[in-house]
């Protein structure tokens, strides 16, 4: 028998929407003893069926959504459909140009917790939810039996597994240790990605789609990418004819795989690689009077919390400030941000008023958001988190 939790009247409705979140706050009393990640039932106060979640007991969010079919039962088989379809969807629309995608992108796809990336023959894995962490033998069993080439690997070493009341969990889940950065192919490209030690599960896979974006206006221009990380964007943009790449990035290490990327695609255009902080490097430029046609801004997550949301739009503004202007007239900048605390809205004002600042005048040509293999629930709005922006001087 499993626990019951019955939700305090009128804090059903989100779960009558969907919505695979259940806060502390909402529920009303749990019958039984549930232990951490096991699989609960929820109720309403009038005993109707709500879902069948998982349980956890030291977080805000103490129980997640897995399915809202009363019938359901979660195990191998349950763990099998949701990936397979999952799968489905990405063998269909990325697999015919690229070997690396996430397969399974949590929330979005119904396994809250649950996050997959497929690296060639790798599976890499984040269980970051106690549902998903008391789950992984039949998650693992669940990608055996789909994905029966791939070896597969856990990287759930990310802090929020402490909000969970979890310990980080790295290492070999079935086949081979790896002993090796994997080279993936992307749009024809081929990357080098270290699933051991690269940030994430390896690389962002989430920009995919931007980065093809680039070689749409690279041709014939000097090319400055900011957090490069292993060289994804300039490497897109020197295959398509750019004439100088710069790439930027604060780490030593992204830097040398991003030189190793270069060689791996025969490129002979000259690339430069700076190892710097790119606010202080900018100022440099602008102090210098640099300019470049193509600017690429991809900084990692500067919002963690609603507390630090106005401190992360000074950075934002600030780097997009710079950047604006050291764009020549009728250059590009391709500016981002990963930011789920950060509306597309307030973004995109926030990289006003940096155009303000500058005094330049900036035209927004194109909008992106997160690649088509991290796909957002529409119930679960919390799923988009990336948004960009190409303009143009
Ligand atoms: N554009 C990349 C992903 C960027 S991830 C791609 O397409 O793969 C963000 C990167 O910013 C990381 O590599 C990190 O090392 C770097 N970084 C973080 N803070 C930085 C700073 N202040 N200056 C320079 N690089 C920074």
């Amino acid at each position: 028998m499993s626990a019951i939790v019955v939700i305090k009247q009128g804090r059903e409705k989100s779960l009558l929407r969907r919505h695979p979140w259940i806060f502390s706050g909402a529920i009303h009393k749990v019958k039984g003893q549930p232990n951490l990640g096991d699989t609960v039932e929820v109720r309403s106060d009038k005993h109707a069926f709500l879902g069948w979640a998982a349980w956890s007991p030291h977080s805000q969010i103490r129980a997640r959504v897995w399915s809202f079919e009363e019938h359901a039962v979660i195990d191998q088989a349950f763990f099998v459909d949701r990936i397979g379809r999952a799968k489905a969807m990405r063998e269909a629309l990325v697999a015919p140009n690229s070997n690396a995608w996430r397969v399974v992108a949590a929330e979005s796809d119904g396994l809250p917790g649950v996050t997959i990336d497929k690296y060639d023959n790798w599976l890499v894995c984040q269980l970051l939810s106690a549902g998903a962490d008391v789950m992984r033998p039949l998650i693992i069993a669940a990608l055996r039996e789909l994905f029966p080439d791939c070896s597969i690997y856990e990287r759930s070493d990310v802090d929020v597994r402490n909000k969970e009341g979890l310990k980080p969990a790295i290492g070999v889940l079935h086949g081979e240790a790896p002993l090796e950065p994997v080279v993936i192919t992307e749009n024809g490209l081929k990357l080098e990605v270290d699933i051991v030690k690269g940030h994430k599960t390896g690389y962002y896979l989430d920009q995919r789609d931007a980065r093809a974006l680039i070689g749409k206006y690279a041709k014939g221009r000097r090319v400055l990418n900011c957090f490069s990380y292993t060289g994804g964007f300039g490497i897109y943009a020197a295959k398509a004819g750019a004439t100088e790449v710069i790439q930027m990035d604060a780490s030593q290490d992204a830097l040398a795989v991003a030189k190793r990327n270069a060689e791996l695609n025969g490129i002979t255009t000259p690339i430069e690689y700076q190892q710097a902080d790119v606010f202080e490097a900018l100022r440099t430029f602008v102090k210098e009077g640099q300019t470049f046609d193509l600017i690429v801004l991809d900084p990692p997550k500067f919002v963690d919390s609603k507390a630090s949301l106005n401190r992360a739009c000074r950075g934002y503004k600030d780097i997009n400030r710079l950047a604006s202007q050291l764009l020549t007239e009728g250059g590009i900048l391709m500016t981002f941000s990963c930011s789920g605390l950060l509306s597309a809205e307030l973004f995109q004002k926030v990289v006003a008023d940096g155009a303000l600042d500058a005094n330049r005048e900036l035209q927004i040509i194109e909008k992106t958001q997160q690649a088509i293999d991290h796909p957002v629930a529409i119930h679960y709005p919390e799923g988009g988190y990336l948004k960009g922006l190409v303009l143009r001087a």
